[in-house]
Formats: C-alpha cells, sequence, structure tokens
C-alpha cells in the first residue's frame, strides 16, 4: 500500500457486543498486532476520526447513537463492521430487540468477518478502509474540479436521507458556533423530514451524482420564505448558496417578496443572500446564545 496523505483516526464504538470484539479490537493496538504502526490513532472523538469501528449489532438503543457520531465525524469516513454481529446481527437477529447488522443504519463500507473477529482481520479491515479513506478523499478533491457540471433542481422525498445527513453536516458547524447543541435542525428525523415534502418544495445542487446543497421554499400569502439554505463545508465560497437561493426564487412564481432568516453570526449562510439584495429587515432573540435575524427583498418586476 502506498504512502497515506495522513494518519487515519479510528472512532471504536461497542453497539451491543459481548465484549468479545472489542477485546480483539484492543488487542490488535497492543504492541503485538500493533496497527499503529500504520499510523492508526485511536480516539475517542468522532469530530477527529477517519474511520468508525462498529462491534456489536443495532438495537432501539443504540440506533440514535450510532447516527449521530456518524454525523459528526468529518468527510470522508469510513465504517467497518467488525464481527458477525456487527455484519448481519449474528444468532441474535431474530431477537425482539435486535434490528440487524450495522448497515440496517449506517452505509457500512468494510465487513470484518469472525465471532470473534481476530485482531488480523482486524487490522486487514482497517488497512482496507485507509483505502478507501483515500479513494474517497480523492474523489471529494476531484469535485471541486467538477463544479461546471452541478446540477440544480427539485428534489424528492427519495433524497432525504442524503439532505438530512448533509443537514447535520452543516449545522454541526453552527452549533459549534453558538454553542448550542439543540438546535432544530440537528434533530430533524428523517420522518419529519419526508413530512415536509409535503407542503415545501426542496431544491437540490448536485455534484458527481452527490448532493452537495440544499433549500426549501414554501408561499404565505405574497411572500416567499426561503429556508434552510446548506452547503457542505467542502464547497463553500463557490457561488453555490447563490444558485440555490435564485432556483428557489424560481420556484416560487407567484411571490412578491422574499424572506429568510439566520441566526446573527451565521455570516457565511448572510453572503449569498446579500449578494442578491436582501436587507436587514429585524432580529428577534431565540435564546440566550442566539439572535435570530431576517432578511427580506422586494421582487423585482421583470
Ligand atoms: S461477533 Fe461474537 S464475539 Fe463479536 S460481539 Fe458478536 S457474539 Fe461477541
Amino acid at each position: 500500500m502506498g504512502a497515506f496523505s495522513r494518519s487515519p483516526w479510528i472512532l471504536h464504538y461497542d453497539a451491543s457486543s459481548c465484549n468479545g470484539c472489542d477485546i480483539e479490537v484492543l488487542a490488535s493496538l497492543t504492541p503485538i498486532y500493533d496497527v499503529e504502526r500504520f499510523g492508526v490513532v485511536n480516539t475517542g472523538n468522532p469530530k477527529h476520526a477517519d474511520i468508525f469501528l462498529v462491534t456489536g449489532s443495532v438495537n432501539a438503543q443504540n440506533l440514535k447513537v450510532l447516527r449521530t457520531l456518524y454525523e459528526q465525524m468529518p468527510e470522508p469516513r469510513v465504517v467497518v463492521a467488525v464481527g458477525i454481529c456487527a455484519t448481519s446481527g449474528c444468532v441474535f437477529r431474530e431477537c425482539y430487540n435486535v434490528m440487524g447488522g450495522v448497515d440496517t443504519v449506517l452505509p457500512v463500507d468494510v465487513y470484518v468477518p469472525g465471532c470473534a473477529a481476530r485482531p488480523e482481520s482486524i487490522m486487514d479491515g482497517i488497512l482496507q478502509a485507509v483505502g478507501l479513506l483515500e479513494k474517497k478523499r480523492e474523489y471529494m478533491k476531484s469535485m471541486h474540479g467538477r463544479m461546471r457540471e452541478m446540477t440544480i433542481e427539485r428534489a424528492l422525498p427519495a433524497d432525504a436521507p442524503e439532505i438530512l445527513a448533509l443537514q447535520k453536516i452543516v449545522y454541526q458547524n453552527e452549533a459549534e458556533l453558538y454553542d448550542d447543541w439543540s438546535l432544530a435542525p440537528l434533530k430533524q428525523t428523517l420522518e419529519e423530514m419526508k413530512a415536509d415534502f409535503q407542503n415545501r418544495i426542496f431544491i437540490k445542487a448536485v455534484v458527481g451524482g452527490k448532493v452537495i446543497g440544499s433549500i426549501r421554499g414554501y408561499m404565505v400569502q405574497e411572500t416567499g420564505h426561503i429556508t434552510r439554505l446548506i452547503v457542505h463545508p467542502y464547497f463553500w465560497r463557490q457561488g453555490v448558496g447563490m444558485k440555490l437561493v435564485q432556483a428557489m426564487e424560481g420556484w416560487l412564481p407567484e411571490a412578491r417578496r422574499y424572506e429568510t432568516f439566520m441566526g446573527h453570526k451565521s455570516t457565511h449562510t448572510m453572503e449569498p443572500y446579500q449578494k442578491l439584495g436582501y436587507a436587514r429587515v429585524r432580529e428577534e432573540k431565540v435564546s440566550e446564545q442566539r439572535d435570530r435575524v431576517y432578511f427580506a427583498r422586494e421582487r423585482q418586476a421583470t
């Protein structure tokens, strides 16, 4: 395997393992097997991790934890299911409280078989994950060169999982900005977002088959309300936000004015609106840490 562009950091999570696989994960980190010789570091912080190592199967208790940890990891990221429980649920898969393997809730990239998975197999899985991580990193870089291929189109409910995952990535930056982890977009469920498709227009920006941005809008009387402008941090400052706002305005042809809002420190979200002529119209306090700032503009006669 060629040189890595940087050391991959792993996050190990015991979903509902019997601890057999966890002991083997630890063994792979000890001097006998020493997976750290490949530059791998075991971290407890999902925001620093590249590889998500999961043991055990998925149940109703750990489902949300798995999703939250995964969503807190920066992209690109790779998921490794360690052991047959994480792979398929093993003999427990028919249990009333077991939902299945990790791929029930997360996209798994590497499966490590075994009960318990042997340290050699775990190391092999980690090295496969490192290779995939490099490929994903290259892919993300190549996306920058493909911005001219970007398409902006109406999103469908089938796009909800991808848009929701992107929303969680983007709003983690917002949560850090305000030191407020109770933001509604971070808590939104897939079912809630699918319900939003009933009364909101969703638009997506797509590059290379991947949703890199989204926005939604709806009408109230003569005002077109535009909300939740999200752009993947890899694609900030490339005009994606402005294009999404303009596209959404086009989807609200009966509007005589447009209105939006964002947090008072969210300058990166304000910027595209301000460039398009939106002006600050009012503010309101929504929490100790955050004020909501409203921007609006009249529709220009054509
Ligand atoms: S695969 Fe075997 S050792 Fe690993 S968590 Fe499941 S039962 Fe335990």
